[in-house]
């Protein structure tokens, strides 16, 4: 008899914990899901809405913190972005298993996942495109309308319609000027679509720091520069490994999720071969206006574009196999945002210092602290001179040995400048930012599109 009552406990633990059945969402049911795994573990999640589509529907965003709702200083905000080409739709599926394997293995006491959720702000976000999936899911899966759902509702393609602010860095980056926090445009609202202005908001509204937008199509793990340096051949900017300041930082992201990845490593995918299963975007085709260089150029944030199958409305069958292919990828690129160095940024009262300036010698790409004072620089492992620099403080230097654990806690207290009023001194290793800002860059043909097709067959991803 005990016997028997082990088993149905074994049985009744088992349909507890048993994951959701694998299938596609549609819009109403993704709402439903949120807010049962909202249900499910309220004290560490929260449910809420960046905007909406042009046809009305919520961007819904699940938050996984101990303290929903509340930037807590020193941890880091992480996103994952999906669906935003609305037929590519295995990140949506995949983000709303990763919200259930979070929150079942959170109650479960898995020690790895407390200690994400505990130190981490994760935002996911299942879709960017709600419109275009709709379309798309009535398609289905199996049939040859490639781009049906691509788009939005208005027939804009997401990822080519943030702010071009590549055109002002590379000038920057060859002549001076900023190297962090470029401005927008000042008609930025009017020229973008309702998706790319909610998401707009929402990154200048959180201090993201690391993020991924998952995409289909190819099963690459592709990283910044998106947009080719290169000069335009017959109306087409030629492909070219276009690297940030970060590039080994950057490779390093990707080949986490990559090798973490159950084949995206080995390179040959859906007819390509990516060395490691890693790219530089504009190594392998260009693309203006897209979300992960605009999150580098415009934020603190650190962004890659993950393809994850071949497929971009792979069949329900395949689900799952997905999922135990990206689980352990998925939790390994959060757990990265824990690297480098982070601290408070403080004056000689204790005060915060928001939007100080942390520099790293020998890397030409800031990052700013936070309205809370604190800071988030990913690095590699190495030693460092890093700066710190506020309006009316006297910039304070440090040097700092990064190792490969957890991030170093590296702190500022700046004291006020007597110099105020006095012309600027040239701090040290401000690299180009005390320099005379650039006359109005011309931007590239702005009306031209850039939607350039690879080679193959398969349509750009
Ligand atoms: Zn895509």
């Amino acid at each position: 008899m005990p016997h028997l009552f082990s088993i149905f406990l074994h049985l009744l633990f088992f349909k507890l914990v048993a994951p959701v059945t694998f299938r596609h969402h549609r819009y109403d049911e993704l709402v439903r899901m949120l807010y049962k795994v909202h249900n499910e573990c309220p004290y560490i999640t929260r449910v809420y809405s960046i905007g909406r589509s042009v046809k009305g529907r919520h961007l819904y965003v699940l938050e996984f913190s101990d303290y929903p709702g509340t930037h807590e200083p020193l941890e880091p905000e992480v996103k994952y972005v999906g669906n935003m080409h609305g037929n590519e739709v295995l990140g949506r599926e995949l983000l709303l298993q990763l919200s259930e394997f979070l929150c079942e293995e959170f109650r479960n006491g898995n020690q790895r996942i407390v200690r994400l959720v505990e130190g981490t702000r994760i935002h996911i976000m299942p879709s960017m495109n709600p419109d275009g999936y709709e379309v798309a899911a009535a398609q289905g899966p199996d049939t040859f309308g490639y781009l049906v759902g691509r788009n939005n509702a208005n027939g804009v393609d997401l990822n080519r319609n943030f702010p071009d602010l590549n055109t002002y860095i590379y000038y920057n980056e060859k002549n001076g000027g900023p190297n962090h926090h470029l401005p927008l445009p000042d008609n930025w609202k009017s020229q973008v679509e309702p998706e790319t202005k909610a998401v707009i908001q929402w990154i200048r509204s959180f201090n993201f720091v690391l993020s991924a937008n998952l995409h289909g199509g190819a099963v690459v793990a592709n990283y910044p520069y998106d947009k080719s340096f290169e000069h335009r051949v017959r109306g087409f900017r030629r492909t070219a490994n276009t690297p940030t300041p970060d590039d080994k930082l950057f490779q390093k992201l990707a080949k986490v999720y990559s090798y973490a990845h159950g084949w995206m490593h080995q390179g040959w995918n859906c007819g390509d071969y990516f060395p490691d299963g890693i790219t530089n975007g504009a190594s392998w085709y260009s693309l203006s206006k897209g979300m992960q260089d605009f999150n580098y150029l415009h934020t603190n944030c650190f962004e890659i574009t993950l393809e994850l199958s071949c497929d971009k409305f792979p069949r329900q069958e395949e689900l799952q196999r997905e999922w135990l292919g990206n689980r352990e990828a998925l939790i390994q690129f959060l757990e990265q945002v824990h690297q480098g160095i982070k601290g408070m940024v403080l004056d000689e009262n204790y005060n915060n210092v928001a939007n100080a300036v942390i520099s790293v010698s020998g890397i030409n790409h800031d990052v700013t602290s936070g309205d809370h004072g604190d800071y988030f620089r990913l690095l590699l492992p190495g030693t460092y001179t890093v700066t710190a620099t506020a309006p009316g403080f006297d910039p304070e230097t440090l040097i700092v040995t990064v190792g490969p654990g957890e991030p170093k806690l590296v702190n500022f207290q700046l004291k006020r400048s007597i110099l105020q009023a006095t012309p600027k001194r040239k701090a040290p290793n401000s690299g180009h930012r005390n320099k005379v800002l650039p006359k109005k860059v011309q931007p590239q043909a702005a009306g031209k599109k850039e939607l350039k097709m690879k080679q193959s067959q398969r349509g750009p991803a």
